[in-house]
């Protein structure tokens, strides 16, 4: 089964909502539902896997109830570090997400770019970001999102030896046969997706698809610059 993987942020109508709403990432409800219906109704769910990144708050008192109600499961990918900050999950969430049958990965512990950290803080980061969540949990924790999609031999390497099984990334695409093991391609979910190119990514077909993984590779380096600056604001408002 060709899998696709789609990665959300938060879920807020705009930046009144609890949380941190993001004009790019942070999905609104209601579009949310209509994504969630159209999953549901495929008949496979299975074939689409939706994931969270980050931990905001919105993703335990928006996101929860809505899958539920769809009898969907989520994978919800949360920096260890940002947990109890003002508008993100509490330990309490965390668990209440697991306690619901979602399933819980790891973010980093700071969020920072694996890719520019030394050998030391890397082993740190993967190993206090697993731990931290296996304690609220009480259960293991063995699929990680990449902070930034960013990750190279080194970084899948240490994360596999730390006990990772499952390595997320952000490349568009389905999980397929140009996919290395163990290491997920996902689609990002932005909040001006209209409905009609939604499926098309999730179905991963025609124009929006290709196009998708063209800018991927074609912006990644402004695409970096601006993810960097926009989670710089985000750790300003936080501390
Ligand atoms: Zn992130």
């Amino acid at each position: 089964m060709r899998r696709v993987h789609l990665m959300y942020h938060g879920i807020h109508d705009d930046a009144s909502a609890p949380g941190h709403f993001d004009p790019v990432y942070s999905v609104a409800p209601a579009r949310f539902a209509r994504q969630l219906d159209w999953i549901a109704a495929q008949g496979q769910p299975d074939r689409f896997h939706v994931t969270f990144d980050d931990g905001d708050i919105s993703n335990v008192t928006t996101a929860l109830p809505m899958l539920r109600e769809r009898g969907l499961r989520a994978t919800f990918f949360i920096t260890s570090g940002f947990i109890e900050r003002p508008g993100m999950v509490r330990r309490s969430d965390v668990r209440a997400l697991a306690d619901a049958g979602m399933h819980i990965g790891a973010h980093g512990m700071s969020h920072g770019f694996l890719e520019d950290m030394d050998l030391d803080a890397l082993r740190r980061e993967l190993r206090d970001s697993k731990a931290a969540l296996e304690d609220i949990i009480g259960r293991e924790v063995d699929a990680m999102a990449l902070p930034g999609g960013r990750g190279g031999a080194r970084e899948i390497d240490e994360a596999l030896a730390c006990g990772f099984r499952d390595l997320y990334g952000s490349r568009p695409g389905p999980d397929d046969d140009s996919t290395q093991p163990r290491w997920r391609n996902r689609v990002a979910i932005t909040r001006d997706l209209g409905d009609a190119k939604f499926a098309a990514l999730a179905n991963w077909s025609g124009p929006a698809a290709r196009w998708a993984r063209l800018r991927h590779g074609a912006l990644a380096v402004p695409k970096r610059v601006l993810g960097n600056a926009r989670y710089q604001r985000l750790r300003a408002a936080l501390t």
